[in-house]
């Protein structure tokens, strides 16, 4: 009886299995790959950016970012400035033995070089890299982690090993938490989805984004965010009243213009999409 049963469910899977499996052989090949959520979000601030005639500025964001890199070496490494005793620059601090200043000066660094990668992150997703070299891409998508390893890492490296006040043991002390520092501020800095403009301009040609359907997205009266998918587990708490289901161009004019990150994932893992504004043109 127990073998009939199993031959059973193994029939009715059997019949199921190729309906189920249809859509998946069908993203299969290298050229119709889902673009990343992350080109997807790119693209719609690319978009929202000509709709509305207001660029974000992002040349500021990039040199702000390059302020708070050289603030954070200014906070790890400030030499001595004449007769002025600044509690400035964690190294310093460490050759005076001055522990709570150098913690401090640690701490805002820290925070400074993962400020500067996050922005570094933000602005790479919405004005990617041109060049198509990878290398040029690499190191522009990963300036943060980059920066990070400079800073942390091969500046102080070579000040510690160079400097002859402090003793082995506070050298082989110092090394070690430059390099846990690294890991950590590294880790946080990288990108782990980095955009390319090529990427960016294939989900634009690809997708047939109509800015203008009046069921493009949803957004709600609190959150800055913007959805393409009533359902969104973001808006699972959103009272109907504070819900706002508008074209992409009204939510861009409301000033909610960055595209919820659950929603973009769901819109370029899943073959059909909820809504008719974000689709793939050619299936
Ligand atoms: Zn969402």
């Amino acid at each position: 009886m127990e073998e009939e049963k199993k031959v059973k469910t193994a029939k009715a899977e059997d019949k199921k299995e190729p309906a189920k499996k249809a859509p998946a052989k069908k993203a299969e090949p290298a050229e119709a790959k889902k673009p990343s959520a992350a080109a997807l979000k790119a693209a719609l601030a690319q978009m929202e950016e000509k709709e509305t005639g207001k660029k974000k500025n992002t040349v500021l964001w990039r040199v702000l970012a390059f302020v708070m890199w050289a603030l954070a070496i200014v906070a790890m490494y400030l030499p001595q400035l004449g007769d002025l005793e600044l509690p400035f620059g964690a190294m310093r601090m460490l050759v005076l033995k001055n522990y709570t200043p150098m913690i401090i000066d640690i701490v805002v660094a820290v925070a400074l070089c993962i400020g500067a990668a996050l922005l570094w992150k933000k602005t790479n997703h919405i004005h990617p890299i041109k060049s198509h070299n990878k290398v040029v891409q690499f190191i522009w998508n990963q300036l943060g982690l980059i920066m990070a390893f400079l800073i942390f890492f091969v500046i102080g490296l070579v000040l510690i090993l160079k400097n002859d006040k402090l003793d082995a043991k506070t050298k082989k002390i110092a090394i070690a938490a430059l390099a846990a520092i690294t890991l950590l501020v590294g880790g946080v800095s990288a990108d782990y989805h980095p955009v390319t403009q090529d990427e960016v301009d294939k989900v634009t040609q690809e997708y047939n984004i109509d800015t203008q359907d009046p069921d493009g997205c949803f957004w709600t009266t609190y959150g800055k965010k913007y959805h393409l998918f009533g359902d969104c587990q973001a808006l699972t708490n959103t009272s109907e009243e504070n819900l706002h289901h508008t074209s992409l161009q009204e939510a861009w004019e409301n000033n909610r213009g960055e595209l919820c990150s659950f929603c973009a994932k769901r819109a370029t893992a899943n073959e059909q999409g909820g809504t008719n504004a974000v689709t793939p043109a050619n299936p």
